[in-house]
């Protein structure tokens, strides 16, 4: 044990920090459920747990070690209590012999038969001294019945007993009782305090006197010094006749009556000695193995607890009390305290440890168990929300090929329209078509009859100037239908761009016979090498229409006239086809663009050409548009992309 040594009961005593911290660690287990204003308090309610349970444990360990030291101190005690008492009743009984004696001595009896005879007296006297040198007493003397000293060991001295009258001593009467007297007491003399033992001289319940030796018990107690302990040896009257610390001597263990004190004062037993109380308080009792005499824990004027032992010297009422000490038990008990203490404190912080570790360990647990949690359900909502993606997806390429199944049919269909305006255009066409074939048939009729009249005449002159005629006819009818079959054709050609002016030249060729019928002042205002980004063959199905409608527009109107003028504006080529018919009425206006519209009679308009035109211009990234110009007549715009300039000259060469 090197640290400080505090009292087991002793809980104010501060921890050490390490333990404070580790303390504080095991209070904040039980924290979430103290109310919020004690949360403060718990780290201070677990100090203070700590240090009660540190206190008891301590405590307990006190009590049960210093109790056991305390019954081995006791056992050892008790020998050395015997030991003392054996010796004590030893050196008493070694002087038992003396009075027995005196009764046996003639000298002695001579002198008790004649008291005033000086001559038996001296030799009493002479007697006794010598008894006493070899008995190694203190006084030996003889009383007569009234208790007179007749004869004494120290008749020399001045402070001789010879002639006192000692009657009044117990051991006087004890004798003249036919009683072996004990008894101490303070002589009156000297006060000096010794051991007496009385017995009756003649008959023993009728003595003729009595026979005393006083014996001086200072050896005895010289052979008790210098122990760690006190030896105390008290007659009946509770009186300290004998201690190890003689100034405890003649001191009262008990408390003595009134009464008492005034026989003691009769007595002289103690020869007027004050008799002080010793301030002796028992602590409390032990239980003890011996089934006599129970030990105590006594204590004197508030000093050190001390283990108080009693033994009877047998053959009196004399008691023999061992004082020990007990620092030594307390040392071992506060030992043990301490180590109770430190052990219980060293369980507890490892208990508390113990406990923040199995916390940390759950929280960690849980804290996987939710986050494993988490991630099921995170996976659960990813293959949910997957599931629904997918579902979502194969919907979506479902509706996408729907699309473009369906896109697929409305190009069918729209070709078809296409072609449909086409065919009409080229119905529409064929009456003028068929009067354009057939001048020149019928002029091809009477040149080739006249060209047999000249050729059987030998005019082979106007022969060959009519055969040049027929082949000039013949290109004319070629040209024609050609310009009809590429008109017809079903398809483009492929190419993606067209001189504007070409196609407006082909478009009025194809559209010759009605011009010729209408006979419409043409104005045009497009530069030939102007070229647009679209397939030429459809450019011209566009042309084709709004020419056809404006000349519908003009046909049988006074001054009829058709005006076409191109212009660039933000890279888009501007065409505007003007007429000066009678313009477009209201319901041809909202109704342009829709399938089907016409105001024309039947065979005649089949209510397609700008449907399929405005879908031709903006498949080309154009457009087409209407107004009613403020002059009168309608104004169709055509609106196409510039071509770059070198492709163009490509292109427009291979055409026409
Ligand atoms: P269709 O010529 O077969 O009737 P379109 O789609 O070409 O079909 O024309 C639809 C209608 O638009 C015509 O029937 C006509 O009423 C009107 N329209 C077209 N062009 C003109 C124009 N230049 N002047 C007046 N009305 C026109």
């Amino acid at each position: 044990m090197t640290g400080p040594l505090h009292p087991p009961g002793d809980t104010t005593r501060p921890p050490s920090s390490h333990a404070a911290s580790d303390a504080g660690t095991a209070g904040a287990t039980g924290l979430a459920r103290l109310p919020h204003g004690l949360r403060g308090a718990a780290p201070l309610l677990a100090l203070l747990a700590l240090a009660v349970l540190v206190g008891l444990a301590g405590a307990l360990g006190y009590r049960y070690s210093y109790d056991t030291a305390l019954a081995r101190q006791a056992e050892r005690g008790q020998v050395q209590l015997r030991l003392y008492t054996q010796a004590l009743e030893s050196e008493l009984a070694h002087y038992d012999y003396v009075p027995g004696l005196l009764s046996l001595d003639e000298r002695i009896a001579a002198l008790l038969l004649r008291p005033d005879d000086p001559a038996r007296a001296a030799r009493a006297n002479d007697y006794l001294a010598a008894l006493n040198i070899r008995a190694g007493t203190r006084v030996v003397y003889v009383l007569d019945a009234h208790g007179k000293v007749l004869a004494t060991s120290n008749w020399q001295r001045p402070d001789s007993y010879l002639g006192e009258d000692l009657s009044f001593r117990p051991y006087f009467r004890s004798a003249m009782e036919g009683q072996l007297g004990r008894f101490y007491g303070v002589g009156t003399t000297r006060s000096e305090s010794g051991y007496y033992l009385s017995a009756p001289l003649g008959e023993r319940y009728n003595p003729s006197g009595v026979a005393v030796v006083k014996i001086g018990l200072e050896p005895l107690e010289n052979r008790w010094q210098g122990a760690d302990s006190q030896m105390l040896l008290t007659d009946e009257n509770g009186v300290v006749i004998l201690a190890s610390d003689p100034s405890w001597k003649l001191a009262a263990l008990r408390p003595l009556s009134a009464e008492a004190r005034e026989r003691l004062s009769r007595s002289l037993q103690y020869n007027r000695a004050p008799l002080p109380q010793l301030p002796l308080e028992t602590v409390r009792k032990l239980a003890n193995g011996n089934g006599g005499s129970s030990d105590e824990l006594v204590r004197l004027r508030r000093g050190p607890p001390m283990l108080a032992q009693h033994a009877a010297l047998p053959g009196t009422d004399w008691q023999l009390t061992l004082l020990t000490n007990t620092s030594q038990a307390r040392v071992a008990a506060l030992n043990t305290a301490a180590l109770a203490g430190v052990l219980t404190a060293f369980v507890l912080l490892l208990g508390a440890a113990w406990n923040v570790r199995r916390r940390i360990v759950n929280e960690r647990l849980a804290a996987r168990a939710a986050l494993e949690a988490a991630n099921s359900e995170l996976e659960r909502k990813v293959a949910e929300r997957t599931a629904d993606l997918s579902a979502a997806n194969q919907r979506l390429q479902a509706e996408v090929a729907e699309r473009i199944r369906a896109e697929t049919v409305l190009r069918q269909a729209q070709d078809g329209l296409l072609q449909a305006g086409k065919l009409a255009a080229v119905g529409q066409m064929s009456t003028g078509i068929a009067h354009e074939l057939n001048q020149p048939l019928a002029a091809l009729r009477t040149i080739s009859g006249n060209t047999g009249k000249f050729l059987e005449r030998g005019d082979y002159g106007t022969v060959r100037a009519n055969l040049d005629t027929i082949i000039g006819l013949v290109e004319r009818m070629g040209r024609i239908t050609g310009a009809l079959k590429s008109f017809a054709r079903k398809s483009g050609n492929g190419k993606r761009q067209a001189r504007l002016a070409e196609g407006v030249d082909n478009a009025l060729f194809l559209l010759q016979t009605r011009v010729d019928a209408v006979q419409p002042e043409l104005q045009r205002d497009i530069d030939p090498t102007l070229a647009v980004v679209c397939d030429p063959n459809r450019l011209e199905q566009v042309l084709v229409n709004l020419l056809g409608n404006a000349l519908d527009a003009v046909a049988g109107k006074p001054g009829p006239r058709i005006a076409l003028h191109a212009h660039i504006a933000g890279g888009m080529v501007h065409l505007t086809v003007r007429d000066n018919g009678s313009g477009l009425s209201e319901e041809a206006f909202a109704r342009l663009f829709e399938p089907f519209f016409t105001t024309k009679p039947a065979g005649q308009g089949l209510g397609l050409g700008l449907t399929l035109s405005a879908g031709i211009l903006n498949e080309s990234g154009g457009s087409l548009s209407a107004t009613n110009h403020p002059d009168g007549g309608a104004c169709f715009t055509l609106v196409l992309p510039l071509a770059p300039q070198d492709a163009t000259s490509k292109d427009a060469s291979h055409a026409g």
